[in-house]
């Protein structure tokens, strides 16, 4: 069985000094590719350092919502440069309106030029998306016919997904669908069009639960991602080698512009 994890942090503080042991039982577990998102202009270096140092780790590059007020005013530029000295992809970005003090506008903006940066160099994005549920929709509709979006941790109702899937827009699910009371993320779930989900481990956050309880003193990891994997094969009635098979065929498809 082989899994794609199309997105997680292994430049994070809590990860990196330990991401031999990471990858390694990463790979073990069958998590064959990592898709590892920066932040900030802060930790791209080390997301390119993982992904010289390792073989399986494709890099992304961008500016996540939360870092929307602390970046260098060139952060433009330093980002096309990584991207244009790296096959990479663009993540994470986004919107995020739960989270309080960060201006709206200014997220809007930084989101927008990111996704333009991203059509201008033909690479696939990972967005963030919490509680913008009432404008990212419309923000997506733009760009999801000649780019390709995977909509990282799906938070998005039953009721969307079918306009967010017209497009060329993939959703991805995390550690969070393993929760039983999670029903908003289960119904998700079974309405995705096959060639359209995807999985991740967002290590290292969203930990699954794994034999019954969810590990919250201990970072989560993409060899976790196999939990995720039994929970979305229940919910979707197949068995979990069909569901790896899907998934890794869609990854291969969304990811194609930044595998090596
Ligand atoms: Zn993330």
């Amino acid at each position: 069985m082989e899994i794609i994890d199309s997105h997680c942090h292994l430049q994070d503080p809590a990860l990196f000094p330990h991401r031999a042991g990471i990858i390694a039982r990463a790979k073990n577990a069958g998590v064959t590719y990592m898709l590892t998102c920066g932040t900030s202009p802060e930790d791209w270096q080390s997301v390119c350092d993982i992904a010289h140092e390792y073989s399986g780790i494709i890099p992304a590059f961008g500016v996540h919502p939360h870092k929307c007020d602390s970046i260098p005013a060139d952060w433009e530029k330093r980002l096309i440069d990584m991207l244009g000295n790296t096959k990479s992809a663009v993540g994470e970005i986004g919107l995020d309106f739960a989270e309080k003090g960060i201006d709206r506008t200014r997220q809007q903006a930084i989101f927008i030029r990111q996704m333009e940066i991203a059509r201008e160099l033909k690479r696939p994005v990972s967005i963030h998306a919490r509680q913008c549920w009432d404008v990212m929709p419309a923000l997506l509709e733009k760009y999801a016919h000649d780019l390709i979006i995977i909509i990282h941790s799906c938070s998005a109702s039953r009721e969307l997904i079918p306009r967010l899937t017209d497009g060329a827009i993939y959703c991805s699910f995390s550690g969070t669908l393993t929760y039983s009371r999670n029903k908003r993320a289960h119904d998700a779930v079974r309405a995705v069009p096959r060639d359209r989900l995807l999985i991740e481990s967002d290590a290292p956050d969203l930990p699954p639960v794994i034999n019954g309880a969810v590990q919250h003193d201990v970072p989560n990891e993409p060899g976790n991602i196999t939990a995720t994997l039994k929970s979305m094969a229940v919910l979707r009635v197949v068995d979990e080698d069909t569901m790896a098979g899907t998934l890794l065929q869609n990854t291969l498809r969304a990811l194609t512009a930044v595998m090596s």
